[in-house]
């Protein structure tokens, strides 16, 4: 990677502060955390500066407070997360900048861990106010970045503290952009996408900057239905985004041209309705009633899309390929999960819902890398820049 890291420069006794995505699920009812893995992915940074001498100030975002403070949205259950798993005390303080802030900092000794409270909180976050930025920076004396899955966001605490103070890339950020540009740039061959999800229009631009660099792609989830309807198949009550069906029929063009096989579904699961206990039948493709809803991808799918995936040596996946939200509907899903486990080859899952269904199965060491950032990844794997990682400069 070519942006400067955290083994790049001397943190001994310096004030770091660390922008860490601990945006983790909490649980509707009891508040508790649902979902720690974004929390573990910067335990080897946050270790790092600790055994290198460092005074940590960590600061992250939680949900959308949308510039003010929301009890339920407080860091302090994060921090103590982060405290049992790292071993450590770690002091959640109540604001993110400002006097009292700056008092606690100062009283930090080499090895303290300090965590500022909710970033959002402050309307000038999400501005990006660069005023707020350089509070934040008089913080600290160096900045590090290990937030990969907030990089697509032009916030203060991302790209405009980078300006006042040196900045770095934290180990997290260096793992995800490795992996991420090693697609684009070096994959081994044969080299397959497999993308599913809800909707085509989220996901043309991803598939139209990977036709250039694979040699397979193959399609399910929801967007398989505008692709079949775009081939003159029925496809039920399934929603059809009918201002997406030339572009479903442009990318079957595109991918002819770029000579990239584009594989869709053979058989479907058919539901009556999008619930719970409703009655399912498996169909082909060339047989889907009018009515209905195509709700995971079928046995036969299955079978052919493992097939194809067995012989590759890279594969991307982005998106689930079912309704996996209920388990009547997840077993495609599920299936190619643990199928992808199984390969012998580099294996890279971006998008939120996937990364979820690889950690729920269990399955996420057995996965070459496993992205923490959803829109992140998206918009990287797109050729888009991340504006948090612009803001870093690069190795001399
Ligand atoms: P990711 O977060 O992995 O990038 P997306 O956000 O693109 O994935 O899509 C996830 C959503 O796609 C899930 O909520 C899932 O229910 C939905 N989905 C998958 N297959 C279908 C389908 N056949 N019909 C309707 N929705 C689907
Ligand atoms: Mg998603």
């Amino acid at each position: 990677m070519q942006k400067k890291t955290v083994r790049d420069i001397n943190v001994a006794r310096k004030r770091v502060l660390v922008r860490v995505d601990f945006n983790v699920p909490l649980d509707m009812n009891s508040g508790a955390i649902s979902d720690d893995s974004r929390i573990r992915a910067s335990l080897p940074t946050i270790r790092y500066l600790i055994d290198h001498k460092a005074r940590v100030i960590l600061c992250s975002h939680l949900g959308r407070p949308k510039g003010e403070v929301v009890e339920e949205l407080r860091i302090a259950p994060v921090a103590n997360c982060l405290s049992q798993l790292i071993g450590l005390p770690v002091n959640a303080v109540a604001d993110s900048v400002g006097q009292r802030i700056e008092n606690e900092v100062s009283e930090l000794k080499q090895g303290d861990i300090l965590f500022l409270e909710n970033v959002r909180f402050h309307s000038e976050e999400e501005a990006n106010d660069p005023y707020f930025a350089q509070k934040l920076a008089q913080l600290a004396d160096v900045y590090v970045n290990d937030a990969f899955s907030a990089a697509h966001r032009v916030h203060a605490s991302i790209v405009g503290v980078a300006k006042y103070l040196p900045a770095v890339a934290g180990f997290l950020m260096e793992e995800e952009l490795n992996a991420m540009s090693k697609l684009l740039t070096s994959p081994a061959h044969p080299f397959a996408c497999l993308i599913g999800g809800a909707k085509v229009g989220d996901k043309i631009d991803l598939i139209q900057n990977m036709l250039k660099r694979i040699d397979i792609l193959l399609l399910g989830g929801g967007m398989a239905a505008t692709f079949l309807k775009a081939q003159g198949h029925e496809i039920g009550h399934s929603l059809v985004e009918k201002d997406k069906l030339n572009l479903a029929q442009e990318l079957l063009q595109e991918a002819e041209e770029w000579k990239v096989p584009l594989i869709l579904p053979v058989d479907m699961v058919v539901a009556d309705e999008i619930k719970v206990n409703t009655v399912t039948k498996v169909v082909s493709i060339s047989d889907i009633p009018p009515t209905g809803w195509l709700v995971d991808i079928g046995p036969k799918t299955v079978e052919l899309f493992s097939n194809e995936l067995r012989k590759c040596h890279t594969i991307m996946w982005n998106g689930p390929l079912g309704v996996y939200e209920i388990a009547q509907f997840a077993q495609g899903t599920r299936s190619l999960a643990e199928l992808l486990s199984s390969v012998n080859a580099v294996t890279v899952i971006g998008g939120g819902s996937s990364a979820e269904i690889v950690h729920e199965m269990g399955l996420t060491d057995k996965m070459t890398h496993v992205s923490t950032g959803g829109g992140a990844s998206l918009r990287f794997l797109e050729g888009l820049p991340l504006p948090g990682v612009e803001a870093l400069p690069n190795k001399i």
